[in-house]
């Protein structure tokens, strides 16, 4: 799939606020900083379409972007970082669980976890929750060209381990290098045109 238009369109805090073109809609979700805004920017080859941030948690709204007039991919607000106010934390669950709980729209998820780490208690409930209702979902881990090559198989397994997958189903990114784009982006047009 070759990336023709990316725009930002619309944020939205409840449902009413969602486009309601019924094109197909690709989430994307991840702890704050992890690297997600990185990764969507990569992935649609823009610089900036979506801010990365140095301040984690600071976006606590669902933010869409029309790609190629043809589907929407959606940033999730990142989760679980201890600076974000107890409040904001609070209103993360209802948002984003009616969004992935009730959007005919939604075709997938991308999980993003960090290469580095074993995926955090939020991340396995994050995906055991996703699981559990039977949304499509591919885990993908970040910021690979952090870790050394030598390590990405150790890393891979010990996250498929702890996700209950196979290692195959697991996709290693980098969006300093752009490792593993054409990969997921595969993934999304299998899902957006199946
Ligand atoms: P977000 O909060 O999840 O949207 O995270 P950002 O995309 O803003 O990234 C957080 C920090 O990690 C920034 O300083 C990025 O430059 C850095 N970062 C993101 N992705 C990568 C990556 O693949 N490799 C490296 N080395 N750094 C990354």
């Amino acid at each position: 799939m070759v990336i023709k238009s990316a725009e930002f369109k619309t944020a939205a805090v409840r449902s009413g606020q969602y486009p309601d073109d019924h094109l197909p809609e690709v989430a994307f979700a991840g702890r704050s900083n992890v690297g997600k805004s990185s990764l969507i920017n990569c992935l649609l080859q823009r610089r900036k379409l979506v801010r990365t941030s140095r301040t984690p948690g600071q976006t606590q709204t669902i933010n869409f972007f029309l790609i190629n007039g043809l589907f929407y991919c959606v940033d999730l607000p990142g989760y679980g970082f201890a600076r974000v106010p107890m409040a904001v934390r609070a209103q993360w669950g209802p948002m984003v669980e009616s969004y992935l709980g009730g959007r005919p729209n939604l075709r997938g998820v991308v999980q993003i976890l960090d290469a580095r780490h074993p995926p955090s208690p939020d991340d396995l409930k994050l995906w055991n929750w996703l699981i559990d209702r039977k949304i499509p979902a591919v885990p993908v881990l970040t910021k690979a060209d952090k870790v050394p090559r030598t390590k990405w198989d150790a890393a891979a397994s010990r996250a498929s381990l702890s996700l209950g997958i196979p290692r195959d189903r697991l996709l290693l990114f980098s969006s300093e290098t752009r490792h593993g784009r054409d990969a997921l982006l595969l993934q999304v047009a299998a899902w957006i045109d199946p």
